[in-house]
């Protein structure tokens, strides 16, 4: 497959042992700036599945007795080759996705190339525990190995960035894995793949299955001889891959959706605070499962704050996501867009008001993006807490803005959801936010700032926001298979 001719569809291919291989049906693509199919990604079943699994499984003795170096080498001359053809990378991924070329470039792709970078860095610096019992002539220690076939599941909105945020440390750990990227966002993961053999990774030690999630999906999920599974996406999904895997008693890592909480309190730097949370709100079209949806804004500077934050928002430009002038490219595909304007739709017949976007101001679109899935970042006030704008993850360019009064019940509503990801408090004062990030149900809090990450540490979230957290450590013990040896002298 080539794309030697604009308008022929791009094809890809599985792959399984070292090998592209193709299938006997396939699924469109659609290019969400245009509305055009525009690329055919195999829709793989279970017979797929199994060849993929068996490659993984024969490529494990060998890959899982490499050492932590050789493994570390082969992960950070991949990083390098991603690297090398970022551009390209980037100019796929914005196509493929919507998303703007400037967050694929500086955001998406360099986040790729770094988790090899990351995990073939950790994986050489971990220390395994040790315990003496003198009286008893005792020593004790744990040890650390692969566990196995890895089944790993990836959602559309940062396809390289989250599926090579599990392969990396996956592979660093000795394990062999079998990937299925989104249906709607696979061409990033077959570029990959084209690398793999000239950074040194051996043949069956990555393989991957593209297709939908009920068909190539579920088949690794109920596939006996793949152990764990580590899988983002939505809630609803985790559900059903909770359900199929428990009869195998599978090890799960579930990294779900959010309905993140900006808490704003009236001493908030706001010159820092209100650019901060546009971008926390509408980055990435605002499907980014960390982006804020709903603003409390203690109620003294509640007016200040809401024509500041419109006014701001209405500063990013919505078009060609190739443009690089753009701020906020096509959503994902014509379904979503429907699904998030419907919750605009619905917040109008509730009472809320639309202070800007989606149904109040023009769209102004290049003719050949007429038939894209565009949207305008949308504010939405006056919503009651209990309406679905402000209970359930809406995944598109809309936050909420509402006013509160006192700490107490900030923490109370920023708490009322099912979901517990992330949070951002706002507040000068260094006592109210340490009381305030201790209360929040959230696995990552973040204050007077937004997105500032360090891989080391614990990513992941409570409540329906998932299971399991990943990070330097934590993915180490998920990828791996602790035992403890006592020797007796
Ligand atoms: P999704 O759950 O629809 O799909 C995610 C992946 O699961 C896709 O590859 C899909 O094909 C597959 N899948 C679907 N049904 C399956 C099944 N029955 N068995 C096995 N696999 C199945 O999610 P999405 O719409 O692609 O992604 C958006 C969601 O992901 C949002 O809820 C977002 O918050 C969440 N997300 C979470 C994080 C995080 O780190 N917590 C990061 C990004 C996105």
């Amino acid at each position: 497959p080539t794309m030697a001719h604009s308008k022929a569809l791009l094809v890809l291919e599985n792959f399984i042992g070292g090998k592209f291989v193709p299938c006997s049906s396939y699924i469109d693509s659609y290019n969400p700036s245009t509305g055009d199919v525009y690329c055919r990604v195999p829709d793989s079943g279970k017979e797929e599945v199994e060849a993929a699994v068996k490659a993984a499984k024969d490529a494990f003795p060998i890959w899982s007795s490499k050492s932590p170096l050789e493994r570390s080498q082969i992960l950070n001359k991949l990083a390098d080759l991603i690297e090398h053809d970022l551009e390209a990378f980037a100019q796929a991924e914005s196509k493929d996705q919507g998303k703007t070329i400037t967050f694929a470039r500086t955001v998406d792709i360099p986040r790729a190339v770094h988790n090899f970078r990351f995990f073939a860095s950790s994986i050489l610096h971990h220390v395994t525990e040790c315990t003496e019992m003198p009286a008893m002539g005792c020593v004790h220690y744990t040890s650390r190995a692969p566990v196995g076939v890895a089944g790993l599941i990836s959602p559309w909105n940062l396809p390289l960035y989250l599926l090579t945020w599990k392969i990396a440390p996956a592979i660093a750990c000795g394990n062999t894995v079998v990937a299925k990227p989104s249906e709607m966002t696979s061409v990033t993961a077959w570029m990959m793949c084209k690398l793999l053999e000239k950074a040194g990774v051996p043949a069956g030690v990555v393989n991957v299955v593209f297709g939908t999630g009920a068909k190539a999906g579920e088949a690794l999920v109920c596939h006996p001889d793949v152990p764990l599974i580590s899988f983002t996406g939505s809630t609803l999904t985790a559900q059903r891959i909770t359900e199929k895997s428990a009869p195998h008693c599978k090890r799960l890592s579930l990294e779900l959706g959010g309905k993140n909480p900006a808490i704003i309190f009236d001493d908030a730097d706001l010159s820092q605070c209100i650019p901060t949370t546009v971008r926390s709100s509408f980055a990435n079209q605002g499907e980014i499962c960390l982006c804020t949806s709903r603003i409390f804004v203690q109620r003294g500077i509640y007016s200040e704050f809401v024509k500041r934050f419109v006014a701001e928002a209405k500063k990013w430009k919505t078009g060609n996501p190739s443009d690089p002038t753009i701020d906020v490219g096509a959503l994902i595909s014509k379904e979503h867009l429907e699904k998030v304007r419907s919750y605009v739709k619905k917040a109008q017949t509730e009472g809320a008001r639309v202070l800007c976007g989606e149904g109040v101001d023009p769209l102004a679109l290049p003719p050949d993006n007429q038939k894209g899935y565009f949207m305008l970042p949308t504010v939405i006030a006056e919503v009651k807490d209990e309406s679905c704008c402000m209970q359930e993850e809406i995944f598109g360019p809309v936050t909420c803005v509402v006013a509160f009064d006192t700490e107490e019940e900030v923490i109370q509503r920023a708490n009322s959801v099912k979901y517990g990801l992330a949070a951002t408090v706002w507040s000068g004062n260094v006592g109210r936010v340490h009381r305030v990030a201790h209360r929040l149900q959230s696995g990552l809090v973040w204050t007077n700032c937004w997105l500032v990450r360090d891989l080391n540490l614990p990513f992941g979230g409570m409540k329906a926001s998932g299971i399991g957290r990943e990070g330097a450590k934590d993915s180490y013990e998920f990828f791996t298979e602790v035992k403890t040896i006592t020797i007796k002298h």
